[in-house]
C-alpha cells in the first residue's frame, strides 16, 4: 500500500481508503460474514482509512461492532458524517453525535465531516447556528480528530466555503468522467494550495465508469494494451493527482478490493504516462457521448412517494445511449417496469421532494420526462400490463402508468 502525508494530522494516510457505503447486503441486511471479511482484509492490505455515515443506514454500527470485535480501533481512522439534512436545530449537532459515538463504539471519530455542503448560504447558516464553536469544542476534547466537509455544489461556494475557515481536510467528488465538476480540479488544487488534503468521493462515479460503460470506451481501454481494468483505469487516474490525498473505494467483494490493493501497490502521483492520457482523451468523449444524466446511483432521492425508481430510470436511460434504445428499454422493462409495484418515469408527479437531495444538483424531475420520451414508446403501459398478466404478476397498474395515461395529482 502506498501512503500519503496529511500533514495538518501529522498521519500517513492509505491512498486507497474504504467507502463503507456498499458493503455486501444479502435479503436480511448487510452480509454480515462477507462484510466482515472484508473488512479485515482491507486492514490486512494496508487500508487505514474507512468512511461512513450516520445517513448510511445501519452502517456505522456494522463499522462499530467489526471494528470492536477484532481489536481494529487503533489501526483505522474511522471517517464520519454530521447529517445536516436531518438538523433542525444546532441542538440537533449534539444529539446526532453522541448516537454516532455510540454507533461506531468508539470515544473518537478521526475524521469528521459536515456532510454534504451544498452552498455557501448553507455554511454561512450553520455559522449562525454556531458550528464553529461546536467543531472546536469537539476537537479541544479530544472527541472528533480533524474536522472538515463533504461538497455537492458549484465550484464558486466550494472556494468560498473552503476560504472562510480553517478546515483540517475536505471531501469532494472526482473522476475522470469530468474534471471540472462541482468543485473539480479547481478545488482540488485551492485545497492542496491551502495545506488542506483533499479525500476524493467517487472516483468511479458510483460504478459508472466499471459497469454499464460504453462499448467504444471498453474497446479504447482495450486498444490501449495495457493490463488494467476501467475500475483500474479510473483509480489510476484520480491518484495520478498529486493533490488528491485518497480516494474512497465502495468495494462490496473481495476481488473488487484485490484489484484495487494491486492498482494501489503502482499508483504513486503522476502515474500516468503521455500515452495513457491520450488514451484518456479519448475515453472521456467517448463516455460523455453516452452518458446523458450524471446519476451515482447514491439512492439519497429515495424512497419516492410515488415509487418512482429514480437512479434505476437514469441507468436504463444512460444505458440506451451507451448501448443502444432498444437495450435501455430491455433494461427500464425488466428492472422496474413488469415488477410487482413498477417505478416508471411516467410515475412522477413532479413533487419535487426528490430534487433537493440530490448531490448532483440534478434537474430530476425534467430528467424523467426525458427518460419517459426516450424509454416509454406509445402503448407501452398497455404493453406493461400484457407482460405482467404473462407473467402472473396481475397486481393492478399503478395511477398514472405508461405514457399514455395523464399523471395523477399531487394532493
Ligand atoms: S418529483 Fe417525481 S420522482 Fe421526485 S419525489 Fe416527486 S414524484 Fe417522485
Ligand atoms: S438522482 Fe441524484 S440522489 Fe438520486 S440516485 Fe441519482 S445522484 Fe443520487
Amino acid at each position: 500500500m502506498l501512503y500519503r502525508e496529511d500533514q495538518r494530522a501529522g498521519k500517513k494516510l492509505s491512498i486507497l481508503g474504504f467507502g463503507l457505503m456498499r458493503l455486501p447486503r444479502n435479503i436480511g441486511g448487510f452480509d454480515r460474514a462477507r462484510g466482515e471479511e472484508l473488512i479485515n482484509a482491507a486492514v490486512e492490505g494496508g487500508i487505514n482509512y474507512f468512511d461512513t455515515a450516520y445517513s448510511y443506514p445501519g452502517n456505522e454500527e456494522f463499522l462499530g461492532t467489526v471494528q470492536e470485535k477484532y481489536g481494529l480501533r487503533d489501526k483505522i481512522n474511522i471517517a464520519s458524517k454530521l447529517p445536516l439534512i436531518i438538523c433542525r436545530s444546532p441542538r440537533d449537532f449534539d444529539k446526532f453525535f453522541s448516537r454516532e459515538l455510540v454507533n461506531l463504539r468508539t470515544n473518537r471519530i478521526d475524521y469528521y465531516l459536515l456532510h454534504m455542503i451544498t452552498g455557501f448560504s448553507q455554511w454561512q447558516k450553520l455559522k449562525e447556528w454556531g458550528i464553529e464553536n461546536w467543531l472546536l469544542e469537539k476537537k479541544r476534547s479530544g472527541l472528533i480528530g480533524q474536522a472538515g466537509f463533504s461538497f455537492h455544489g458549484a465550484r464558486d461556494d466550494f472556494l468560498q466555503v473552503l476560504k472562510d475557515w480553517d478546515w483540517d481536510f475536505c471531501q469532494i467528488q472526482y473522476n475522470y468522467s469530468d474534471e471540472n465538476f462541482q468543485a473539480g480540479i479547481t478545488g482540488l488544487k485551492a485545497a492542496h494550495e491551502r495545506g488542506i488534503p483533499v479525500i476524493i468521493m467517487e472516483p468511479l462515479l458510483g460504478g459508472r465508469l466499471v459497469s454499464g460503460l460504453p462499448r467504444r470506451v471498453r474497446e479504447i481501454f482495450a486498444a490501449s494494451g495495457k493490463d488494467l481494468s476501467p475500475a483500474g483505469w479510473g483509480l489510476k487516474w484520480v491518484w495520478d493527482h498529486p493533490e488528491a490525498t485518497l480516494l474512497l473505494s465502495g468495494m462490496s467483494s473481495r476481488a473488487q478490493l484485490e484489484e484495487n490493493l494491486a492498482v494501489a501497490e503502482t499508483s504513486p502521483p503522476g502515474c500516468l504516462s503521455p500515452r495513457d492520457r491520450e488514451v484518456f482523451s479519448r475515453v472521456k468523449q467517448a463516455f460523455n457521448e453516452a452518458y446523458r444524466i450524471r446519476c451515482t446511483g447514491c439512492n439519497y432521492c429515495m424512497p419516492c412517494p410515488q415509487n418512482v425508481n429514480i437512479p434505476a430510470c437514469f441507468s436504463a436511460y444512460n444505458y440506451s445511449y451507451a448501448i443502444n434504445r432498444a437495450e435501455g428499454i430491455k433494461q427500464y422493462t425488466m428492472s422496474i417496469g413488469i415488477s410487482g409495484r413498477p417505478g416508471t418515469a411516467s410515475l412522477c408527479v413532479a413533487c419535487g421532494r426528490c430534487e433537493k437531495h440530490c448531490p448532483q444538483g440534478l434537474p430530476i424531475i425534467d430528467s424523467l420526462v426525458q427518460v419517459k420520451k426516450r424509454l416509454e414508446f406509445p402503448g407501452y403501459g398497455l404493453v406493461l400490463r400484457g407482460v405482467r398478466f404473462w407473467t402472473g404478476n396481475r397486481q393492478p397498474p399503478a395511477a398514472g402508468e405508461g405514457m399514455n395515461n395523464p399523471p395523477p395529482q399531487d394532493g
